[in-house]
């Protein structure tokens, strides 16, 4: 429907929470998914496929991260890896925003969203309103994940049919709960369903903060 011009360069992904074990991190041997991911950043020069910087160049202490490009069959409800990209640690964080948010950074996804798409903060809002809404849309269903392109070359990963690999993935997961022994008063925490809500609920005044020019 829209020509793909139209596509801005950033852009925010979010996963339904009804996709099960769906990131490629979680579906693989951890030693695999160091491969793909060195061979991802290779690939990429160690920089930024969206904005070309780098995470140093931002204060930490690594350059890249792999980002899964997923693809949604919304009528068959497959969810279907179809690349793998280098982003720098604030493009990524951009992509899934909600995590951002109950985080407390999302002051840093809107400023590079306006940098990096010449957006203004209306812009930026409605983007971000459209993505939750596709999440709350996409999280009614169940989704099947098709990781088959790891399969391929230049990954040529042997995947493990479905059911053996969810109980591996499992066994990795699996991590002892740490006892908490102390008697120090513990925080309030806010829920992040909670912190998202309150950064999309619209403004009643608009004090919309500008992003520095450069
Ligand atoms: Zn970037």
């Amino acid at each position: 429907m829209c020509a793909k011009s139209n596509i801005p360069k950033l852009f925010v992904e979010l996963v339904p929470s009804t996709c099960h074990f769906s990131n490629v991190r979680t579906t693989v041997k951890p030693s695999e998914w160091d491969t793909i991911r060195f061979m991802c950043y290779e690939a990429a020069g160690n920089k930024c496929e969206i904005c070309g910087s780098t995470g140093k160049q931002q204060g930490y202490k690594h350059n890249v991260e792999c980002h899964e490009i997923w693809d949604y069959d919304d009528e068959n409800h497959i969810q279907k890896l179809v690349g793998l990209i280098s982003l720098c640690p604030t493009c990524h964080q951009v992509k899934h925003i909600g995590r951002a948010i109950a985080i407390g950074k999302q002051t840093a996804c809107f400023i590079q969203l306006a940098k990096v798409n010449k957006w203004t903060q209306k812009q930026i809002d409605d983007h971000i309103l459209a993505a939750f809404e596709l999440h709350k849309q996409r999280s009614k269903h169940q989704w099947e994940l098709d990781i088959s392109m790891l399969s391929k070359a230049p990954y040529n990963i042997k995947l493990k049919p479905m059911k053996e690999r969810v109980f591996e993935v499992k066994k990795f997961k699996k991590k002892p709960k740490k006892k908490t022994t102390s008697s120090a008063p513990k925080k309030k925490k806010v829920h992040p369903k909670a912190k998202i809500a309150a950064v999309l609920k619209p403004k009643t005044k608009t004090t919309t903060k500008r992003p520095p020019k450069k």
